[in-house]
């Protein structure tokens, strides 16, 4: 069947007619199939989710046992049918438990792959290539510009700074889900076993990250009030960046701000953040592997969701690759 057909971008987000269902809706539906956890791919307020076991369990733990009326969870590889369409969920190696949507009916296959990255991660199952007639990809890094570095060199800088300023409390902002855990783990992968801190709104999903077998050692609350400053001297914090602004990171000594962001490659960024530290960690593509992934699916179309559309178009034209933008909204990058 023409693909336009069975799946085009509404107002919701991204709808399926045949098997009633929307793919990461930015708006309560009847039936939401979501690729990951990230607040503008997973919203509460549907009636019936379906997503991986791991996506469901980190709804639940921002959201509360209420997120959504019925749950049904999805192994990776397994085919389930909705109204009649296959669907099935596979690696998309962004946070843990993110997942592509392969979408199937009468021998069309659109891939819904939500957020990827292609780079190694221990802390979620690494991206699985899927067949398809539509690959549907966001951009947010579609300019050629885009090249993140091997993070092991963002790391060797965090420790050349530790290094410089021993004195100073090193806090390194980092998105709460997904990013904050392996920048933890890189820590942890490059040899440093001291104990780190964290901003209270991360204990939860870095206890989660634990229950599912990523081992993060030690780590401490970095929000316990009247603590002596001098208990953060040379130590490390993870935290979200917006709290860095605020009373909170008052209690540290000689605070250096850090920040890890595939966005830390634009100077101008980590300049008006007031970064000092900028680290170019990135659980999206960059313009290499977007366009990497495409030559290695070679599908018949590419619809890009959101991010820097045109050029990554306007690539795949070049490779007489059909392709298209969706201007999909609702999809924020900021959180990157
Ligand atoms: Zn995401």
């Amino acid at each position: 069947m023409r693909p336009d057909a069975l799946l085009y971008p509404a107002p919701e987000g991204l709808y399926c007619p045949e098997g009633r269902f929307y793919v990461d809706p930015v708006r309560p539906v009847e039936r939401a199939l979501i690729t990951h956890g990230h607040s503008d791919h997973a919203r509460s307020g549907h009636a019936k989710v379906l997503a991986t076991r791991q996506t469901l369990d980190i709804m639940r733990i921002r959201y509360g046992d209420d997120f959504c009326m019925s749950e049904q969870a999805a192994a990776f590889g397994e085919e389930i049918v909705v109204n009649g369409v296959k669907v099935s969920f596979h690696p998309a190696g962004h946070v843990l438990g993110s997942a592509q949507i392969a979408i199937e009916k009468n021998g069309t296959r659109i891939v819904v792959s939500g957020d990827y990255k292609r780079r190694p991660d221990p802390t979620c199952a690494p991206y699985e290539p899927v067949a398809c007639d539509v690959f549907i990809t966001e951009a947010t890094f579609g300019l050629p510009v885009f090249h993140h570095p091997d993070p092991s060199g963002e790391m060797a800088k965090l420790y050349a700074s530790l290094w410089q300023f021993p004195e100073r409390t090193h806090m390194i902002g980092a998105y709460a889900l997904g990013k904050a855990q392996r920048v933890i783990r890189l820590l942890r992968d490059t040899g440093y076993d001291e104990p780190i801190y964290i901003h209270g709104a991360m204990e939860r999903l870095c206890d989660y990250y634990v229950s599912q077998g990523i081992d993060l050692g030690e780590l401490r609350p970095a929000t316990v009030e009247g603590r002596d400053k001098s208990a953060f001297k040379g130590a490390i914090v993870v935290g979200p960046s917006s709290a860095f602004a605020d009373r909170w990171a008052r209690r540290f000594n000689d605070p250096l701000p850090a920040f890890a962001s595939g966005w830390m490659m634009v100077r101008q960024r980590a300049k008006q953040g007031g970064v000092e530290l900028p680290l170019v960690i990135s659980d999206h593509c960059d313009w290499p592997e977007l366009t990497e992934t495409i030559t290695e699916l070679h599908p018949a179309e590419v619809w890009v969701t959101h991010g820097r559309e045109e050029a990554l178009v306007r690539w795949c034209e070049l490779q007489g690759i059909k392709a298209r933008p969706l201007h999909l909204v609702g999809y924020e990058d900021e959180a990157e």
